[in-house]
């Protein structure tokens, strides 16, 4: 099973993503992860990262389009994956399935968590204390916020309408197990 997670910043999509792929037993490839794992690295491509994503601005899409192939050319990758970070611009999207269009895969389902700013940006600044990411002080939030109205917005708009059957809305201002459940269901009702 192949899915796609969209959503601002703090909106619990990468919660919702890690449960559903512990749950469906498939890949969780959480792009702003493997970027983090990337920043301990200490060499020139993590100084320009740090650089980036410390100031809520996107990484290069060619170092993320490099990131996922790699990924989804893995054995990890056999069974499924959920995607949580990508495609985030319009370039990555068509990227992305051009590549899945070359392999012969399919996307099975498209949640998009929608929650209002002001709620994202309560939940990232209490997320910047428990977790001490350098990137959710107050600027940084505003500016990761924009990018997520300038450049992603425009590739869930598109997939909405490209793949309208397998697109889902999800109201993320519910309680995690609410949200989990729904997820299930929508899942489980597609496959009987
Ligand atoms: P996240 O944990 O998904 O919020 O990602 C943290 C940061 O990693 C973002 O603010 C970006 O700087 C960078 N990042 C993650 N995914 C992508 C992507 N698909 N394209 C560009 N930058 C990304």
């Amino acid at each position: 099973m192949r899915i796609i997670f969209f959503g601002p910043p703090g909106s619990g999509k990468g919660t919702q993503a890690k449960l559903l792929a512990n749950f469906i037993k498939i890949a969780h490839l959480s792009t702003g992860d493997i970027l983090r794992e990337k920043l301990k690295d200490e060499d020139n491509v993590s100084s320009e990262l740090k650089k980036e994503m410390s100031s809520g601005n996107l990484v290069s899409d060619d170092l993320l389009n490099k990131i996922i192939t790699n990924k989804l050319n893995s054995k990890s990758c056999y069974n499924g994956f959920i995607l949580d970070g990508y495609p985030r611009t319009l370039s990555q999207s068509n990227f992305l399935f051009s590549f899945l269009e070359f392999n012969n895969l399919n996307i099975d389902f498209i949640f998009d968590f929608n929650i209002d700013f002001n709620s994202v940006e309560k939940r990232i600044l209490n997320r910047s204390i428990q977790e001490k990411r350098t990137d959710d002080n107050l600027n940084v939030i505003k500016n990761r916020i924009n990018k997520y109205i300038k450049e992603t917005l425009p590739v869930s708009i598109e997939l909405s309408k490209k793949f309208k059957n397998i697109f889902t809305q999800i109201d993320a201002s519910r309680e995690i197990s609410e949200i989990q459940k729904e997820l299930i269901k929508i899942i489980k009702k597609a496959e009987f």
